[in-house]
């Protein structure tokens, strides 16, 4: 059977990433990984999980639990959210959320909504993997987001790509693969220049609860309705999520926009796969009504402590030439190599010899282009771990440089 004949160009285009090999080898015991961009799972709080998915089984919303439900998601789950958003700067109704199967599938979803073949979409360079592989079966054309970028909007316009451009999408707080958090004036200068494009603005806010220190900065999509004067004039599509905040196995995430924005993602939603999962969906409801603020106040505490280690470990163990990122928030920081240095050449050489992971930076650009990065992730390791594996990932960077 050939099935290249058969498949579509979308199909086609579809790859595993060079770097899904070597991470494979990440089962072996006595690796240290910065590589899985997780939620670390010993801080899920599966206590409350355990009784709210027991309770519901037990209680009067048993059956509708298990049942098929609406296409835009649990209403009092809908209006919880709502009240966050509003919180957030962002006041809206429940109209204004659909519940999506994590975040991801609002991505795929904004992809097939927006994209026809060849039409560009405006990404960070680097951006979150997940989202190249979303949109990439849209078959688009990428085109360099640089929101730091301070040419004024007209000539950026110019300078956009050939074909309809559609969207800009970015992480603006505590970003993957970087761990940065876009400037207030930034988010500003970027709705100018997507009002003067007449372009969409997808806001991705996967990370945006995990803020450790420094001043919040409002949504994008708060920026926008203080100046359009309400949500429903509004051009960014703000997508969110429990995963990192709660835990991503229960695939809840959501998006906030303008009715007629939700309302075709609704159609497309209900082609799709219905509805997110009825059980899920409730007991995130009850799990978040519950405990949400305190549980997120705990990650804070750990998640911090783990990042200000990484930064310390880099501080002592990489060697002249390498740089990296200091985020507020989120799970990642950023390094940036001397330029000869290779990022997957330098994971397999890591792997071997020292028993240490982290994801070469390449897979985050959409052209593939600046090999010499790489991400690390401080989710998941405890400061022990974090030393330890600095002082690996170090001895293996001095040995490529003096080569
Ligand atoms: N956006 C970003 C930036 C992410 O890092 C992730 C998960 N790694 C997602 C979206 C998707 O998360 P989920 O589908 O679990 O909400």
């Amino acid at each position: 059977m050939d099935w290249n004949t058969l498949l579509a160009s979308r199909g086609a285009r579809m790859k595993a990433s060079e770097i899904r090999e070597l991470l494979k080898l990440l089962d072996q015991p006595d690796i240290i990984s910065f590589a899985g961009g997780i939620p670390d799972p010993t801080l899920f709080p599966a206590q409350a999980f355990a009784e709210t998915f027991a309770s519901v089984m037990a209680g009067p919303l048993a059956n509708s639990a298990l049942q098929y439900s609406v296409s835009e998601g649990y209403l009092p789950l809908r209006e919880w959210l709502a009240a966050r958003m509003a919180a957030l700067g962002v006041p809206c109704g429940a109209e204004n959320i659909l519940i999506t199967s994590g975040s991801q599938q609002a991505l795929d979803y904004l992809g097939k909504l927006l994209l026809s073949p060849g039409d560009t979409a405006m990404v960070g360079w680097p951006t979150y993997l997940g989202a190249l592989g979303a949109f990439n079966a849209y078959e688009p054309r990428y085109e360099r987001l640089d929101p730091l970028d301070n040419r004024p909007a007209g000539e950026l316009v110019d300078a956009a790509a050939p074909g309809a451009v559609k969207f800009a999408y970015l992480t603006p707080d505590f970003a993957n693969p970087t761990g940065e958090t876009l400037p207030l004036a930034q988010r500003h200068a970027l709705l100018d220049r997507a009002e003067a494009m007449g372009i969409a603005v997808i806001e991705d806010s996967a990370y945006q609860a995990l803020r450790y220190d420094g001043e919040a900065v409002p949504p994008i999509l708060a920026l926008d309705v203080a100046r359009s004067g309400g949500i429903e004039n509004t051009r960014t599509i703000y997508c969110g999520s429990f995963s990192k905040t709660l835990a991503p196995g229960l695939r809840v995430g959501w998006v906030c926009a303008a009715k007629p924005v939700i309302q075709r993602l609704v159609l497309m939603k209900q082609a799709a796969d219905l509805h997110s999962a009825t059980l899920n969906q409730i007991v995130t409801h009850q799990v978040a009504e519950k405990l949400f603020d305190r549980h997120v106040a705990g990650l804070h505490a750990t998640y911090s402590a783990r990042r200000d280690a990484l930064l310390a470990a880099l501080a002592r163990e990489m060697p002249e030439g390498v740089s990296w990122t200091r985020p507020e928030g989120g799970m990642f920081i950023w390094l940036t190599l001397p330029e000869a240095m290779d990022g997957a050449a330098l994971l397999a050489r890591a792997i071997a010899t020292e028993k240490v992971a982290f994801v070469p930076g390449g897979a985050f650009f959409a052209d593939g282009s600046n090999r010499n990065t790489l991400r690390l992730s401080f989710s998941c390791a405890s400061p022990s771990q974090i030393d330890e594996g600095m002082a690996r990932l170090g001895r293996v960077m001095r040995s490529r440089l003096e080569k």
